[in-house]
């Protein structure tokens, strides 16, 4: 079976280009066997591996990658691992759902700060939190005052930050409200996905800029790359939106593209007239209309706005460009006594949803498991679907596993082009309906 759609690296990603130079591990070259093969190397990938490795420390572990880590949707993103689901409602399904969610999301936070502290992963980790804020006291009403409700009914610990406080700590009056939660991890993910990659145990191998070109799942699974293969006879496959095409998951995913830029660090001057004191992150009351916003550790501050469907996986570097542009109008609205502040640069990173937001988990064939589309919250469902695929193919008892098994599976979606004007209408009809709230 050939793999037709294979990612493409632009190297744009500033969370990765403001890193010193990393030496990627070496391409796959020659014919390899092992015991077990894990396509993709991000998150997901990276736990599984490295858990196959714990639960079989005398068995051989491939992990191939088509590009570089760093430079994968990992490595592209904001840098949240969130630990709360961002909406519940109040019945007791939904609220068992939800502490299910907390469970999955606070054991791969728990997984990946061992990872860090352990092996030392200079990738700024950090306990900051999170503000939730709404731009409109109708947002605030309709959006937040439901969420602060559900986070009573769980137990857990917010606070409540009115306008001026918020401007104060944020540097910025453009937001009415917000609900600050203190379990939220920001960091670089580049960093971070390159320190896991790098610190894998020694019982694994990663072969970057090897990108599968076909499979065969005849007396076990082989793969083909562009100067070698790879022969074993267990594979997990994480490599996210692109694992719909090895067979086990067509018609599942919709296919998004998420832009975002970051700036140049503060001067020092530009510090003091920016006037905030620690790092923080925030997140919109609604994830279509509004923004996704950071001041990092090192005094930059990250943009992420617009959601485009891309069902061909392939998004243009005008696109790209234009998309950088209005995230600079926006960064000088909410941002005006830092008018020289520019963008150390604009990317886009590729992920995939389900039409019912499920993951693609667990066993799709007798020796074949996925932990494929996290839904956007990759860095902890990443995580936690990779490393409990291996504790499923390794038949480790994991309690985990169920609570993963709960979020459901992925519904059949309608053929592409059906996908594209259904995806694009809902996509523009949630952008107009909550434009009060950008
Ligand atoms: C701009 C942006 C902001 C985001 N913000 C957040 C956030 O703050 N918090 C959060 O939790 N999530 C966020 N996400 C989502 C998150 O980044 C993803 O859900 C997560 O990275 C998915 O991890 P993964 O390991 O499943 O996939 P990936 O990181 O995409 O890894 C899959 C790997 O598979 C490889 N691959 C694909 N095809 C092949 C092939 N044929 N052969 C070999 N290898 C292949 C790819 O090269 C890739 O490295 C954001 C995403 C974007 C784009």
């Amino acid at each position: 079976m050939k793999i037709s759609t294979l990612p493409n690296n632009d190297k744009t990603n500033a969370w990765n280009t403001i890193l010193p130079t990393r030496q990627p591990h070496e391409a796959l070259a020659g014919d390899v066997n092992a015991d077990w093969l894990v396509i993709g190397a991000g998150y997901a990938g990276l736990a599984a591996a490295r858990r196959l490795a714990a639960n079989r420390p005398d068995e051989k572990i491939a992990i191939v990658d088509a590009g570089v880590c760093g430079e994968n949707a990992s490595g592209r993103n904001s840098g949240f691992a969130i630990d709360l689901p961002h909406t519940v409602s109040s019945n007791l399904d939904q609220l068992d759902g939800a502490h299910r969610y907390m469970r999955l999301a606070r054991a791969a936070i728990a997984e990946l700060e061992e990872q860090v502290s352990t092996h030392g992963i200079a990738c700024d980790w950090s306990r900051d939190g999170k503000y939730h804020a709404a731009v409109t006291e109708q947002g605030s009403q309709s959006m937040l005052t439901p969420f602060a409700n559900e986070l009573d009914k769980l137990g857990e610990s917010y606070e409540w930050v009115e306008a001026d406080q918020l401007a104060a700590r944020l540097g910025t009056s453009h937001f009415h409200r917000a609900v600050y939660t203190p379990g939220c991890i920001l960091m670089n993910p580049a960093a971070l996905v390159r320190g896991l990659a790098d610190n894998l145990p020694e019982n694994v191998t990663l072969y970057e800029n090897s990108p599968v070109t076909s499979v065969e799942y005849a007396n076990g699974v082989s793969v083909e790359t562009p100067a070698g293969s790879v022969r074993a006879p267990n594979m997990i496959l994480a490599a996210n939106g692109f694992s719909d095409q090895f067979g086990f998951a067509e018609r599942k995913f919709v296919h998004l593209a998420l832009t975002a830029s970051l700036t140049r660090p503060l001067t020092e001057e530009e510090q003091r007239d920016f006037a905030v004191e620690k790092p923080w992150g925030l997140t919109p009351a609604n994830g279509f209309g509004g923004i996704t916003m950071r001041y990092t550790n090192d005094r930059r501050i990250l943009i992420r706005q617009d959601i485009k469907v891309a069902m061909g996986r392939k998004f243009s570097a005008d696109k790209t460009a234009r998309l950088g542009q209005q995230h600079k109008r926006l960064f000088d609205a909410r941002f005006p006594m830092l008018p020289n502040v520019t963008m150390e640069n604009s990317w886009v990173g590729l992920i995939c949803m389900s039409q019912n937001s499920a993951p693609m988990f667990g066993k799709v064939a007798s020796n074949i498991w996925m932990a494929a589309c996290q839904n956007g919250i990759g860095v902890t469902k990443g995580t936690m679907s990779g490393l409990l695929a291996a504790d499923m193919a390794c038949d480790v008892h994991n309690r985990l596993v169920e609570d993963m098994q709960s979020l459901g599976t992925p519904n059949t979606i309608p053929p592409r082009a059906l996908v594209e004007i259904g995806a694009r209408a809902k996509l523009s009809w949630e952008v107009w309906k909550n434009r009060q709230e950008a």
